[in-house]
């Protein structure tokens, strides 16, 4: 029997069981292809971190003994979609039996399925050994409730794994220390510099761009803060425990000018390709915890494991219960389109500023900024989600559709009507202040609605929980807020809403 196993380019977990022996008749398929740089207009970063780290990966398998085939992007016999690749890989090395690894977006499932449902020969998936739970396992704990909270499938997921656990109890008596999980950061410690992988990338770059690969955003040829071998993930994952892990809870929801990544991780590509695992993640941070308890709170580290064995687990659950519908979902019914802005960072309002621009040069913006600032800027200005959507698949460095939509299409535009978030996360600019110092230095008076110099958020706010009240009705979660906008007197709403109109109407003069 001759084998071909076929390794996407988010697949590298080199911990794989396929790898455990070395089989002369069996051939690892990978390819850098078109059909992956096309269906949306990536980030530069992101494409040149793919390939780099597919290449390193092909490199390693190949060092230790296995067979790869292994396309580049500029590659002259590189037929660039899945079918051709595989139906050509299959004819010339005379293969009798097809592997894939089950991908994770429902994009290439189907083409999967598609593709070997033509095949001549056997055809087999396997598990990509990588998260904690199956595809189907959060519908399965959901099935029956009327709500999924992600709350009580992270209680399930802490015990079932027992992190941070006192027998059946939480450690210090909590399950979630999310409300410690809120310092504005007002540089009272000091930020240690990003890791910086050198590495030489100018080749790549050419080879992306002769392959008329569109892309968007900068890269720098020489220095990169993406890890794109296991050494390199491995090497972040330390550098995180020793130098951010401290204050990871403490300032997880901060945003601040100066520093774009506070103490996040930046782990988020190095997981989403694979190269690590997020056990390897929980339980290594887990471990740097343990033997530090004189200095690191339990705040820190389990607002760290939330995020990845809660929440990270959760939204794939989620992608694999709702789709293929949850793609097209518009439960508030926006239709605006994205204003040029999202693609230059050029307006007035400090805090979409700093966040588009971070996000076109670094291809990433923490949870927060991608959130309470674009997330809420552009459902307050009722985009159309089919576009939000497109721009985060674009622009982040650790974008891939089963994690990017249910967090874009429903955490933060709400457009899955409550599936995921109970109420959405829109905000006026008193949070913005509240948890940075963006106001400070903006165009704008955080403390205004009306008039020339009265901040964006404010009437767009308003203007949104008014259009939008139907959809609320029966929200208790919302109530407050409807409760309040009821008392502004009919001629305040009137003008506030004139301005909103006015905003929505013109964004790229804001
Ligand atoms: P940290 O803050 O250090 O968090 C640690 C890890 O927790 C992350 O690496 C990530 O793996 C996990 N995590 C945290 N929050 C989430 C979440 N809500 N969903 C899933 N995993 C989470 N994350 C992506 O990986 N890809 C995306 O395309 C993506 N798009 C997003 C779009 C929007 C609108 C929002 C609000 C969030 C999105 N997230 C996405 C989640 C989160 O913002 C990123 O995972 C995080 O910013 C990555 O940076 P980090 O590694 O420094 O994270
Ligand atoms: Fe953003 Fe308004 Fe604050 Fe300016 S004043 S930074 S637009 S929230």
């Amino acid at each position: 029997m001759k084998k071909l196993r076929l390794i996407l380019g988010d697949q590298l977990n080199s911990n794989h069981s396929w790898f455990t022996e070395i089989d002369k008749n069996t051939i690892y398929l990978m390819a850098e292809m078109r059909q992956e740089t096309a269906y949306v207009k990536h980030h530069i970063q992101k494409v040149a971190a793919f390939f780099m780290s597919m290449r390193n990966f092909g490199n390693s398998l190949e060092s230790v003994g296995h067979k790869v085939i292994y396309f580049k992007i500029s590659d002259e016999h590189n037929l660039h979609t899945l079918e051709k690749i595989i139906a050509a890989c299959i004819d010339t090395h005379q293969i009798t039996q097809f592997d894939y690894q089950l991908p994770d977006e429902y994009r290439l499932d189907f083409q999967l399925k598609t593709i070997c449902s033509h095949l001549k020969i056997p055809s087999k998936a396997y598990d990509s050994e990588h998260f904690f739970t199956r595809r189907n396992d959060v519908a399965n704990f959901f099935d029956g409730k009327k709500q999924l909270i992600m709350e009580s499938f992270y209680r399930d997921m802490r015990k079932k794994h027992h992190y941070l656990m006192n027998g059946s109890q939480p450690e210090g008596g909590i399950w979630n220390l999310d409300k410690d999980n809120r310092l504005k950061y007002k540089g009272q410690v000091s930020i240690p510099e990003p890791v910086l992988f050198s590495k030489k990338i100018g080749t790549l770059i050419y080879e992306i761009e002769i392959s008329g690969v569109q892309t968007i955003g900068t890269i720098d040829r020489e220095k990169f803060i993406w890890p794109t071998s296991r050494a390199e993930c491995l090497e972040q994952l330390d550098y995180f425990c020793e130098n951010l892990l401290l204050h990871f809870g403490d300032y997880e929801d901060a945003m601040h000018t100066d520093e774009k990544f506070l103490f996040h991780s930046r782990l988020s590509f190095a997981m989403n390709s694979k190269m690590i695992s997020p056990k390897e993640v929980v339980e290594t941070a887990i471990s740097y915890y343990t033997s530090h308890q004189n200095q690191i709170s339990l705040s820190q580290i389990e607002g760290f494991v939330r995020q990845i064995l809660g929440w990270r687990e959760y939204v794939r659950g989620i992608y694999w219960k709702e789709m293929p519908g949850y793609a097209t979902k518009n439960a508030l019914e926006n239709y605006n389109t994205l204003p040029n802005f999202y693609w230059t960072g050029k307006t007035k309002m400090n805090c979409m500023q700093k966040a588009i621009s971070q996000s076109l040069v670094d291809a990433y913006a923490h949870h927060i900024q991608r959130l309470m600032i674009i997330g809420n800027f552009s459902l307050l200005t009722q985009i159309h989600p089919d576009e939000v959507d497109k721009w985060y698949l674009g622009v982040y460095i650790d974008a891939i559709e089963w994690v990017e939509m249910p967090n874009t299409r429903g955490m933060s535009q709400y457009a899955d009507g409550g599936i995921l978030a109970t109420k959405p996360y829109v905000s006026s600019g008193s949070y913005i202040n509240k948890m940075s110092n963006y106001c400070s230095s903006c165009h704008y008076n955080v403390k205004e609605k009306l008039g020339e110099k009265a901040c964006p958020f404010n009437s767009l706010y308003w203007n949104f929980l008014d259009d939008k009240k139907k959809h609320f009705k029966n929200n208790h979660r919302m109530a407050m807020m409807l409760n309040l906008l009821n008392k502004i007197p009919a001629e305040e709403l009137f003008e506030i809403k004139t301005k909103a109109r006015h905003i929505i109407e013109n964004l790229n003069e804001y």
